[in-house]
């Protein structure tokens, strides 16, 4: 038999797959095997991806596998490992390394295994000699005693009931305990933040119906599955929608992936899930150990958890029959992927979904344009306890000095009197956004990077926000010798102290990237607002996900639109959605709430539709623009960067890529570029932009381009990137 093999290897240049001999002493290798091969002079791990009975190749060509892993990816996730390769312009053994078992390493050995310890349980002699008439050492009588409720790990008797391996041993030897090596599992902890318990919970009329729409598409055709929007505003109760559908989905015989944007910052829903469904839930996250992560993998690939929740990498877990996945907060950007394949696992959701005859449930109080278009609508308008969506007043700031409104100041003192809770929104983290000196002019700019230097005052540093660089913040001008150093701007770091002053002695919590950034940074964070009885929580982005205190009545919003000072076709979306999900967190009790929104021009279109909670209407006129425009999703824009070390072979490459592009113009496709990128990393860019509405042709067209450049070897000191789908 012929296996055909693609190596794991990062080389963009290989086209694979390679044929391979297998020999009759190597019995069970199949498609999705993993197989360690000679791959030139190297050894590599490579999957099977096909078999055929002959080759191409002539038979002295052909060799052998080395070895067999004596596992299998399951056929599914091959085939969509491939398939995002494919998609996403990146190489099959990039795709294939999203749906690989954690831990697989390089060579035969995995890098990590399955933990085993010894386990102690009473036979049943032993449980005989529970109620007395056997003579025992007072240690083998406590054993005995500690294992009259099941099977009890050696180290923990020995911790708990002081029995010593010895005795252990003692007590196999008469036959009254068995000692076997057992898997333990690894337990990821969920941290649980705002898991009240809440039961059962009876449904919302609204609930009812759009619970009723997934089982129709459950269970009418259950091979063909379906795409829904659950639209509801927040606190509208949908994550109680999933847990239902999930329910009925594992009454089903069949399993469930559940994607949530990142666990430290929703950490109630995964919570939630783990009370509902208790060991059924595999959780998978990049916070996990390699342990952890191993076991809950294999937990759900041998189907002992069937539903998993996780972050976007969550979309390959190796769930067994699917018949459900749901996309909670799907409007939210940490969906795509930053490094290579740049997948967005929105995407590659509704793909599995449609491979698996599984229904996709995307879920959002904003959705994403996208979504809107294409998907089926379930709509969830009020909130489940009938309290109305707080009020939002859109200040505007023009003129003004300093950064809070007196209507916000006089706001935030209402908080402070009545010792209540405030969240505070302004997406910029540091202390200034740029420092200058007031003698010569100097900015401080990132020697990597062509982009200003923000102050981090805490740490009496400069930073930049693109590469890591750090200096220490300046006393004096290096080029004039002032010692007047301007500030401008304001970032959250600021904006606590001054709040700090503010609402004296209520206490501020800052959360953003410099807080939040650490194992459980969010997590202390968020617990910590939560469990005290008054306080302000100032953060970026961050503060707005979907966390739920009901005792915050106030919510304010900094320099709303400061994303729409920025070209990009996505801004208005996004400030629709940070200002919408920012409202949604405020008067979520019986206290009620208010919103204050501070823009420089509070006339713009998404601030005033945010304002009047009107999602419908902001994307009736989004998708106009957009059509208009020929912006996604009436298009598919692919971006190509092209980058080097010095400058020149990047722009080199660019040209090269659209040469290579030119001959399909005539096909619908346009491309604009090659327009220069700021500096970053100490690399310099070129950009390129396609856009058809015929999605397939852009994508050939690209990877074509691609693999054209990268195999020129006048090109060599250029690296290419693709993003399809670029946010
Ligand atoms: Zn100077
Ligand atoms: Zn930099």
């Amino acid at each position: 038999m012929i296996a055909k093999v693609e190596p794991l290897t990062s080389a963009r240049a290989l086209r694979g797959p390679f044929d391979y001999r297998v020999p009759r002493e190597m019995p069970g290798v199949g498609v999705g095997s993993m197989l360690v091969v000679p791959f030139g002079p190297r050894r590599v791990l490579g999957v099977v991806v096909d078999t055929a009975d002959r080759s191409e190749l002539p038979e002295e060509r052909l060799v052998e596998p080395l070895a067999t892993l004596g596992r299998e990816l399951p056929a599914e996730l091959l085939r969509l490992g491939l398939w995002v390769a494919r998609e996403y312009c990146s190489t099959p053994a990039r795709g294939l390394g999203l749906v690989l078992p954690p831990g697989t390493g390089r060579g035969a050995a995995p890098r990590v295994s399955a933990r085993r310890v010894l386990v102690a349980e009473l036979t049943a002699a032993g449980r005989a000699a529970l109620g007395g008439g056997v003579r025992l050492g007072s240690r083998q009588r406590a054993a005995i005693a500690a294992l009259s409720r099941g099977a009890v790990p050696a180290a923990r008797l020995a911790r708990e009931a002081g029995c010593d391996h010895a005795t252990l041993r003692a007590l196999e030897r008469r036959g009254l305990v068995e000692l076997r090596r057992d898997e333990l599992r690894r337990r990821p902890s969920v941290p649980g933040v705002g898991a009240r318990g809440r039961g059962e919970v009876s449904l919302t009329a609204d609930q009812e119906a759009a619970l009723a729409a997934v089982m129709a598409r459950l269970d009418t055709s259950p091979e063909v599955g379906g795409r829904l929007l659950l639209h509801g505003v927040t606190g509208s109760g949908k994550t109680e929608v999933y847990l239902r559908a999930v329910a009925a989905v594992l009454e089903r015989g069949r399993g469930a992936i559940v994607l949530v944007p990142e666990i430290a910052l929703t950490p109630q829903t995964a919570s939630r899930f783990e009370e509902r469904f208790g060991d059924a839930v595999a959780v998978l996250h990049s916070r996990l150990s390699p342990g952890e992560r191993y076991d809950e993998w294999w937990r759900l690939r041998r189907g002992d958890a069937r539903v998993c929740v996780g972050p976007r990498s969550a979309v390959f877990a190796p769930v067994e029959r699917l018949g459900l996945i749901v996309v909670d907060e799907e409007h939210d950007s940490s969906y795509k992927q930053e490094g290579d394949p740049r997948y967005d696992a929105r995407r590659v959701a509704e793909r599995r979904a449609e491979e698996a005859g599984a229904v996709l449930l995307a879920g959002s109080a904003t959705p994403r344009p996208e979504s809107w278009r294409a998907l089926r609508r379930l709509s969830m308008p009020s909130r489940v306890d009938r309290r109305p969506l707080p009020p939002v007043e859109l200040l505007g700031m023009a003129g003004r000095a300093g950064s809070l409104h007196p209507r916000t100041r006089a706001a935030l003192e209402e908080v402070r009197t009545a010792r209540g809770k405030a969240i505070v929104l302004l997406n910029r983290r540091g202390w200034s956004n740029f420092v200058s000196c007031r003698g010569c002019g100097r900015v401080w700019e990132c020697p990597q990077c062509d982009v200003s230097l923000v102050l981090h005052r805490a740490r009496a540093r400069l930073a930049c926000h693109h590469c890591g660089h750090a200096e220490p913040a300046p006393s004096a001008c290096p080029d004039c010798g002032s010692v007047s150093v301007g500030r401008h701007g304001a970032g959250t770091e600021r904006l606590e102290q001054e709040l700090t002053a503010l609402v004296d002695p209520v206490p501020v919590t800052r959360l953003d990237a410099d807080t939040g950034g650490a194992r459980a940074g969010a997590a202390t964070a968020l617990g910590s607002f939560e469990a005290a009885p008054a306080g302000v929580l100032v953060g970026t982005q961050m503060v707005a996900k979907g966390h739920d205190f009901p005792d915050v009545t106030l919510g304010v919003v900094i320099d709303a639109d400061a994303t729409l000072r920025f070209p990009d076709l996505r801004a208005e979306e996004r400030t629709f959605a940070l200002v919408a999900q920012l409202a949604g967190r405020s008067g979520r009790g019986p206290a009620g709430g208010a919103v204050l929104v501070q823009a420089l021009d509070p006339s713009a279109r998404s601030l005033r539709h945010a304002a009047l909670h009107d999602a419908e209407g902001f994307l009736a006129g989004e998708l106009a623009r957009r059509k208009e425009l020929g912006y996604p999703p009436f298009t598919t824009l692919v971006r190509v960067v092209c980058s080097a070390a010095s400058r020149g072979p990047e722009a080199a490459a660019a040209a090269a890529v659209r040469a290579a592009l030119e001959p399909q113009v005539a096909a619908g496709i346009s491309i604009l570029g090659p327009a220069p990128l700021f500096r970053r990393v100490g690399r310099e860019r070129a950009q390129l932009l396609v856009k058809s509405r015929d999605r397939g042709a852009a994508i050939d067209a690209v990877r074509s381009a691609v693999e054209t450049a990268a195999a020129d070897r006048s090109l060599r000191g250029a690296a290419l990137s693709v993003d399809v789908d670029p946010q």
